[in-house]
């Protein structure tokens, strides 16, 4: 089927283009970080970190814990005696698993989550999950995965979160009634229930049933198998794409559905994919995406012509850029990510300006060199770098804000533009 919607003509861009590779210090949040978004996702799941005290810090400042909520995360504290081997830390570990579920009967999947203590001492935290399911299946199921910092962006810990739950998805055999090989679409990646609601009743106009992963409860996996055919919604879970292509899920190349233009693209490819006619995909998606187009002009009004540096953090940089350039106007000084994954960013690259500086992974002190040496309007980065840049006069974004900010989708591409614009009006006022 050909495309109906007036997409700009594919170029190659940036397709063939060498990164600027580096590899030195990094300024980037731990895999921890991902736990923040996640457990809000799914709503009977609990992540509890074995990890030190600074992990601790980390999760409940960055989740802004209430002091009369039940959080559903919390750290099993590695101490001193765990670390000099003084003391038996998975009998340790059992004794506080065991006090959770008691505690806490609404937990039906516990996420053990390793950090960079936990990988010093190397606890094997497989063995612990295994020997914790023997104990509380089938009323709970207990995971593992790595959030630690030593080798990681803080969105790795999504991916690690997620690969660890594709080997106990369902397979279809097991859940279908009947006609249990006709293929089925799956949308792979965190999403707030507002987006995935939106994304959803549109997929749903066009006839197509789909299911999301993760759930909003661990209750309702999807099932996963030969029949699956999955659409990242996130750029950066390339190890649950590849665990779910171990399981015989075929994934469906697109560019993220970030911005109108993204998402048209987005569910163009699975439209293809299921021959979804022309006619019913525009009826689908008119209206929402005339919305969006007319909401995105009055941002483009500020943006156009600015000057925007990335620095490599969430993994979202080249998505974000594709956007800010082609739908906005914005001029790409350097998009660095922090790791280039060319097939996953295939479409995204052919839809980048030829010529455009990217980077991949970090040596900080010289990406900050460059970046004062352009002297950008905008630069989106991490926390830790915001500070220094707004003291040398330079406008920044936090990235990981985009990250927590529902941006995916029609609805959302207004706001998506406004956390660009938004500092840059706060400049002007500022200078006013
Ligand atoms: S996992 Fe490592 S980087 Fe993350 S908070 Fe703990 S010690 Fe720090």
């Amino acid at each position: 089927m050909s495309t109906v919607i007036p997409i700009r003509a594919e170029t190659s861009g940036c397709t063939d283009v060498v990164p600027l590779v580096e590899r030195g210090q990094r300024e980037v949040f731990c895999g921890l970080t991902g736990i923040i978004w996640l457990h809000r996702k799914i709503q009977d799941a609990f992540f509890l970190v074995v990890g030190s005290r600074t992990c601790a810090h980390l999760i409940q400042s960055a989740a802004g814990v209430m002091i009369f909520a039940e959080p559903r995360f919390g750290t099993a504290i590695i101490d001193e005696r765990d670390l000099a081997g003084l003391a038996d830390v998975h009998e340790e570990l059992d004794r506080v698993v065991q006090q959770l579920l008691a505690r806490r009967p609404d937990i039906r999947l516990l996420f053990l989550v390793g950090s960079c203590p936990s990988e010093v001492i190397k606890l094997d935290l497989s063995r612990a999950a295994e020997r914790q399911n023997q104990i509380h299946q089938p009323a709970v199921r207990v995971l593992n995965y790595s959030g630690s910092g030593i080798e990681t962006t803080f969105t790795q810990g999504e991916d690690a979160c997620l690969a660890a739950m594709v080997p106990g998805l369902p397979s279809p055999a097991a859940t279908a009634l009947s006609n249990e090989t006709a293929p089925a679409l799956m949308v792979v990646g965190t999403l707030a229930d507002v987006v995935e609601d939106q994304l959803r009743n549109l997929l749903e106009r066009m006839g197509l049933q789909v299911s999301f992963f993760p759930p909003r409860n661990s209750q309702n996996m999807p099932a996963v198998g030969p029949h699956t055919r999955f659409l990242l919604a996130q750029p950066f879970l390339a190890d649950t794409a590849r665990a779910l292509q171990a399981r015989g899920a075929q994934h469906l190349p697109a560019v993220f559905p970030l911005g109108v233009e993204g998402t048209t693209a987005w569910l163009q490819a699975a439209a293809t994919e299921f021959g979804v006619t022309p006619e019913v995909f525009e009826q689908a998606t008119a209206a929402p995406r005339q919305r969006a187009e007319k909401a995105l002009a009055v941002q483009r009004d500020m943006l156009q012509g600015q000057r925007i540096f990335f620095f490599p953090d969430s993994q979202l940089e080249i998505p974000l850029a594709r956007f800010v350039h082609r739908e906005l106007g914005m001029d790409l000084v350097e998009v660095g990510t922090p790791y280039l994954h060319r097939q996953h960013m295939a479409a995204e690259l052919a839809w980048l300006p030829a010529g455009t500086r990217i980077s991949e992974g970090q040596d900080v002190d010289r990406q900050l060199d460059r970046c004062l040496a352009d002297a950008p309007d905008l630069v989106v980065c991490g926390l830790g770098l915001a500070n220094p840049l707004e003291a040398q006069g330079i406008t920044t974004k936090w990235a990981i804000e985009l990250v927590f900010t529902p941006i995916q989708g029609y609805e959302q591409a207004a706001d998506l533009a406004g956390l660009f614009s938004r500092p840059l009006k706060r400049r002007l006022k500022l200078a006013a």
